[in-house]
């Protein structure tokens, strides 16, 4: 990217300082947030495995259904996904096809 021609050597320079100044502030704030980042990950993981021992969520990390029959208003694999009255949670089988 080239400058327009039409700027002064001192409106150059600052440009490029207010760039580099920039520039470094960008750097010190990923520098700054890089621990938090890594520290909320670490804690993700976890909670997540920490779920996946109680059995709330699968091995991929999914919600795992209460069980068929349940009721789908108590289920967070459920939770909108609308099921056909009577509301039952229909447990891990494969979903049925929609109704036309
Ligand atoms: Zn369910």
């Amino acid at each position: 990217m080239s400058l327009p021609a039409d700027i002064t050597d001192e409106q150059r320079d600052q440009l490029l300082r207010a760039s580099a100044g920039l520039t470094a502030a960008v750097q010190a704030y990923i520098a700054a947030m890089l621990p938090v980042a890594q520290a909320w990950t670490a804690q993700l993981r976890k909670l997540s495995a920490a779920l996946q021992a109680a059995g709330l969520l699968d091995e991929r990390g999914w919600p795992v259904h209460l069980g068929e029959g349940e009721n789908a208003e108590d289920c967070i694999a459920c939770r909108g996904t609308n099921p056909p009255y009577p509301f039952l949670c229909p447990g891990n089988a494969e979903p049925e096809e929609p109704r036309p």
